[in-house]
């Protein structure tokens, strides 16, 4: 829920005695009509018919509706005058109501019996829908389960043919047992005269709960021998020549039924001021509360029985040969419907005989039976309508009291809870009764109230606007009696009346403690994936994953607002050795502890990436190289100036780069990569800036980005003069053609400038090769290969450039910076290894 809303209870099944309401008036205008219209005929109401019921033992809670229909005058109303026979051992109620000595009786499921042995009974009613026998067994002498029974001294009462079916199902050899007849009296088993006894579970364990003897009940029910209990029967005689009174007597003691099972302990008090003291008022009471599950009131409505039911029960006996298979269930069963067809066949009759009388007298008779036909036309009607609506009712009822789900309803349009289920108790810790009992705006925190009526307002204006809707489901937070809040998903959907009007809201609300608990989980466990997958789990720097991500975006804002970006990477000096003297383990720590440091150091919009193995990068947005050139100088001092414990200072080297708008994140990371270089070749612990950079003066400013002049540094020197010269000598005719693109001189001075340089770098590159090749360079093949790749482009480049699909800008941005500065710098890195020795 919103637990719920609810609030006219969902109503309780209604007593048969309610439903026939309308019958019972009905019952009373036909004797008007008839009183009316026939009073030559039927001068007075007949006085009472006397009846007798034949019980099927001594009076007691057994048979408490038949107390109760006497008592309350319901057998008075239906014209009824009736006697009840208690019954002995030996009394068989089916042969006595053969035998004419009652005209009814109570039975249970041996009726079948009884009707396979010729006797025309007809079963009018079943009051136990689960059979209350059971066998009761001492415990211990060796009895653990049924089949140890087999063998044993039992006394079975003789109309227990189910316990006998049972028994053989179990594989319980009845001719084993040594059968005694029943003496009704538990003291048999209590003093051991027998080892088991047959028994009523909602009488006989209450003598031995009592005397405290312990036993074993087995009852057919728990191996699916699902047995109907007592009933109530008749004779197809009695059917044929009075079916009124047939209809009425039954109708009276269900009557009787629902009225005892609502007021067990008035029925008590009258079982004991009326039937005799036999048994005490709690064992009534006791008996009252095992039979109420028997009857199942809350689910079957009383009285009633199912041909299949029958049939199973039939097929149940015909499997211990206690029955022919398949035996015929026509006529057995009384259909409370043939009564009234009955009726108003009679009642044509008679209306038939009348009419001579009188022609006025005969309309008169003719517009009553107009009225009756229509009357029991409605009432037909009424009843279906109803029968239909208890079902269901009863249904909803039964899913909603057992459901984990609180299920409720909700008045519209006064807003109020009408009905809310038990297991709300769980979900809030309010009784359904103390939800019912608050306004909706208690029932609900505000923010939760606010989000159930939004919906409800959505969910009507959809219904106006006719359209079809589906459930609406919303997550609400539901206060718990003890404060704490409740996360629920809670389902509802709109039903209205016959008009169209929206009536009632039904909803369903449930707990989602658990799913909320897993979800936080998962976020969490999310979060710590996700971390993971992006850090450095040994310094908690960010990770290269992360860093590829987190520079285009730096690269792309610096692009657009125009703010200057720098990058600085350090490397650890002389790790190896620390590793070597102090272990890994302790390299591991110094690792932690230089990121640390350099954190102490950068600021918030800084960011610490772990490159590889002892190499940091630090991004620095809004940095320009001076600035960051200034950072990595107190990164380098903190880093110089603290002492590891247990290893002393260590230091790093730094090179640091600004990023150059339109430059590849390749060839800015080259430019810092080489700066760092520098600082080591220089001695290590120092900073150094990217040399293209520091020496740019001034730099070209370009409608299509600012270009690099490239400044010759001693520092550039291979040591192989033919190569150093050959740099310097490409060096100047780039500048030379960044002149001619700045100045925007004529195509034809800057075409000429272009075919110059990349006829020298062409040379150059075969130079180098063949140098490279006589000192046995092994990376000569890639490098041949590399050089191959730079020429081919950049005839590419200068095509485009002829036919004027490239400006001269983008043209001298390739050939400066990825021919001539970055190859040059970069990928001759090794050759000047081979050449001259690092120094320091
Ligand atoms: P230089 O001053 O030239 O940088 O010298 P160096 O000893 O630091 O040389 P280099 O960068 O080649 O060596 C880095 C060493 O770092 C090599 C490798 O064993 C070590 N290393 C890499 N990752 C880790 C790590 O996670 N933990 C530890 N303890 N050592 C690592
Ligand atoms: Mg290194
Ligand atoms: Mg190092």
């Amino acid at each position: 829920m919103t637990s719920p809303p609810a609030a006219t209870p969902i109503p309780a099944p209604r007593q048969p005695e309610a439903a026939s309401g309308l019958g019972r008036i009905a019952a009373k205008l036909r004797w008007l009509v008839l009183g009316a219209g026939l009073g030559c005929i039927l001068m007075a109401a007949p006085p009472p018919e006397s009846i007798t019921l034949q019980l099927k033992w001594r009076h007691q809670f057994q048979f408490a509706g038949y107390y109760a229909a006497q008592e309350k005058g319901f057998y008075r109303e239906a014209g009824l005058e009736v006697t009840m026979l208690e019954a002995d051992p030996s009394t068989d109620p089916a042969r006595e109501v053969v035998a004419g000595r009652a005209q009814y009786g109570v039975s249970n499921s041996a009726l079948l019996l009884a009707r396979q042995q010729g006797l025309p009974v007809v079963a009018l009613a079943v009051i136990y829908q689960h059979s209350p026998l059971a066998l009761l067994a001492r415990s211990g002498a060796g009895i653990h389960s049924v089949h140890d029974l087999a063998g044993r001294r039992i006394m079975i009462d003789r109309h227990s043919d189910e316990l006998l079916a049972f028994l053989r199902k179990e594989g319980v050899p009845v001719s084993s047992l040594s059968l005694q007849e029943h003496r009704f009296d538990p003291s048999a088993l209590l003093n051991g005269e027998v080892d088991a006894i047959s028994a009523y579970s909602t009488d006989e364990p209450y003598f031995l709960d009592q005397a405290g003897f312990s036993y074993l009940t087995f009852t057919p029910r728990a191996i699916g021998l699902d047995f109907y209990g007592d009933n109530l029967f008749t004779t197809e005689e009695e059917i044929r020549a009075h079916p009124a009174r047939v209809k009425a007597f039954r109708e009276a003691s269900l009557r009787g039924w629902a009225y005892a099972m609502q007021h067990p302990e008035e029925v008590v008090d009258l079982i004991l001021a009326r039937y005799g003291g036999r048994h005490g008022r709690d064992h009534l009471l006791y008996e009252a509360s095992q039979m109420a599950p028997l009857l199942q009131r809350d689910l079957v409505e009383l009285g009633y029985m199912h041909p299949d039911r029958w049939q199973r029960m039939a097929d149940a006996y015909a499997q211990l040969d206690l029955l022919p298979t398949g035996f015929p269930l026509e006529g057995f069963l009384y259909d409370p419907g043939a009564g009234d067809r009955q009726a108003r066949r009679n009642l044509r009759l008679m209306l038939t005989l009348a009419l001579p009388i009188g022609l006025v007298l005969g309309a008169a008779v003719l517009v009553f039976l107009w009225m009756n036909r229509r009357l029991a036309r409605a009432i037909r009607a009424q009843a279906q309508m109803s029968g239909g609506l208890r079902e269901s009712e009863r249904q909803f009822r039964f899913i909603a009291e057992h459901s984990a789900d609180v299920i409720w309803t909700m008045d519209l349009p006064s807003g109020r809870f009408t009905y809310v289920s038990p297991s709300v108790v769980q979900l809030r810790g309010y009784t359904p009764e103390e939800i019912l009992a608050m306004p909706v705006a208690e029932a609900l925190t505000p923010e939760s109230a606010a989000r159930v009526q939004k919906i409800l307002i959505e969910s009507l204006a959809e219904w106006h606007a006719g359209a079809t809707l589906p459930p609406r489901v919303v997550e609400v937070d539901q206060p718990h009696k003890d404060g704490h809040l409740v996360p629920t998903e809670v389902v509802t959907t709109l039903h209205g009346d016959a008009e169209g009007r929206p009536t009632r809201v039904l909803g369903v609300s449930r707990n989602i403690t658990a799913r909320r608990r897993a979800e936080e989980q998962l976020r969490r466990n999310l979060e710590t994936l996700e971390q993971a997958a992006s850090t450095d789990l040994l310094t908690h720097a960010w990770n290269r994953r992360h860093f590829d991500a987190a520079i285009e975006g730096e690269m792309h804002r610096s692009l657009r607002y125009g703010h200057p970006l720098s990058m600085l990477m350090l490397d650890i000096d002389h790790f190896k050795r620390i590793n070597d003297t102090y272990g890994h383990p302790e390299g591991d720590r110094v690792l932690m502890e230089v990121a640390d440091q350099v954190r102490a150091v950068i600021r918030l919009s800084d960011s610490l990436t772990r490159w590889g193995g002892e190499e940091f990068i630090v991004l620095m947005p809004n940095t320009g190289l001076a600035n960051a050139k200034a950072l990595a100088e107190r990164i380098r001092e903190s880093l110089a100036g603290c002492a590891i414990e247990g290893i002393g200072p260590v230091t790093a080297s730094f090179g640091v780069a600004e990023y150059l708008p339109d430059a590849s994140r390749e060839s800015w990371l080259e430019r810092v990569d080489h700066a760092l270089y520098r600082a080591k070749q220089a001695g290590r612990n120092r900073v150094e800036a990217d040399p293209l950079q520091s020496g740019i003066e001034p730099r070209g400013e370009h409608p299509e980005g600012t270009f690099l002049k490239l400044a010759w540094s001693a520092s550039f020197r291979s040591g192989n003069p033919l190569i150093d010269a050959q740099h310097e000598r490409l060096f100047r005719l780039s500048n030379d053609l960044l002149d001619a693109v700045l100045s925007g001189r004529d195509d034809g001075d800057l075409a000429a400038l272009v075919t110059k340089l990349l006829s020298e770098v062409a040379q150059h590159f075969q130079d180098e090769e063949a140098i490279l090749a006589d000192l046995g360079f092994s990376g000569l093949q890639e490098h041949r290969q590399k050089h191959a790749e730079l020429i081919g482009k950049a005839l590419d480049l200068q095509q485009a450039f002829q036919a004027g699909t490239l400006s001269s800008g983008r043209l001298f941005q390739f050939l400066a910076q990825d021919v001539v500065a970055l190859h040059m710098l970069k990928a001759d890195r090794e050759f000047f290894h081979l050449t001259a020795p690092p120094q320091g």
